[in-house]
């Protein structure tokens, strides 16, 4: 593997079994650009560029990883999110541009609805990026976020450094919430665990091999189990007229609105993703 062309080729082959040619493409754009530091623009103009000894084997490691299935984003140890960067590992779900649609939703509605310095919290907040993206663009906003994961505070915590933000992050688990907290939030934000096992069969390999379970399944018999605690939650702990943002499973659109509707939240709006399906929730206590 001497050349750019070269690295393509032995990709191309070596994951043709396991994803599209784009995804292939895109995948090798971005272990070349790891692991020699060319921009994607010199990759794509110049093939022939020739690759140190070092970089070819650095590159046939990650194919080698790459074609177990396991996410590149894990391979590399990071990501980006919302323009940010963020450190991945296997005890935190890799962020989604779904969840970068949530993210937007309420810096907007939180520039315009909320007064600055407001008390947010994030519940579930795996590698921070909810929480550490709002406060980067919302500075005076004092934000807050738990998880029932150590390894995932601990990872949430770094980011928070990489990012330059103060997070107050702490371990929790929202299902048995410290019944002593008394503290009360503005706006409340959550993207949990809500794919159904029946979900879970048409999911890739590379999802459910390599992600944490924690933080994706549900059981079929209560799947909006961590909406109903949520929501009960934010009952304690919304202030008047606070908000509360969901991310939430496509197929469970209407039981989520119906279930806050039924615990008295009002004003709530269910937006769709870029692909067309029911993804998001605000709603006003
Ligand atoms: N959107 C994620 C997925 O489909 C699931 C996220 C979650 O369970 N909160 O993999």
């Amino acid at each position: 593997m001497k050349t750019i062309r070269d690295v393509f080729d032995r990709f191309k082959l070596g994951l043709k079994d396991h994803y599209e040619v784009n995804e292939i493409t895109s995948l090798t754009q971005l272990a070349i650009a790891e692991k020699t530091g060319f921009s994607n623009a010199k990759i794509k103009a110049f093939p022939e560029l020739e690759l140190s000894e070092n970089e070819s084997t650095k590159l046939i490691d990650i194919l080698n990883e790459l074609s177990t299935g396991k996410p590149i984003q894990y391979i590399l140890g990071k990501t980006e999110f919302y323009g940010l960067p963020f450190l991945v590992n296997p005890s935190v779900l890799i962020p989604r541009p779904e969840t970068e649609e949530l993210v937007d939703w309420a810096i907007n509605s939180l520039k315009t609805e909320i007064n600055n310095s407001a008390h947010i919290i994030d519940i579930g907040t795996g590698s921070g990026c909810i929480a550490i993206s709002i406060k980067k663009h919302l500075p005076d906003f004092k934000v807050s976020a738990i998880d029932i994961s150590a390894t995932a505070i601990q990872t949430a915590t770094k980011n928070a450094k990489l990012n330059q933000v103060e997070v107050e992050f702490s371990e929790e688990d929202i299902l048995n919430p410290k019944a002593t907290k008394t503290k009360k939030y503005k706006v409340i934000i959550s993207n949990p665990p809500y794919v159904t096992l029946l979900d879970k069969r048409q999911m890739h390999t590379n999802v459910t091999d390599f992600e944490p379970h924690n933080a994706l399944f549900v059981s079929d018999d209560d799947p909006l189990i961590f909406y109903r605690f949520i929501a009960k939650f934010a009952i304690k702990h919304l202030d008047q007229n606070g908000l509360l943002f969901f991310e939430i499973n496509e197929s469970y659109g209407q039981e989520t609105v119906n279930l806050l509707d039924e615990l008295g939240f009002k004003e709530i709006s269910l937006r769709k993703d870029l692909s067309g399906k029911d993804r998001m929730l605000k709603a006003m206590l």
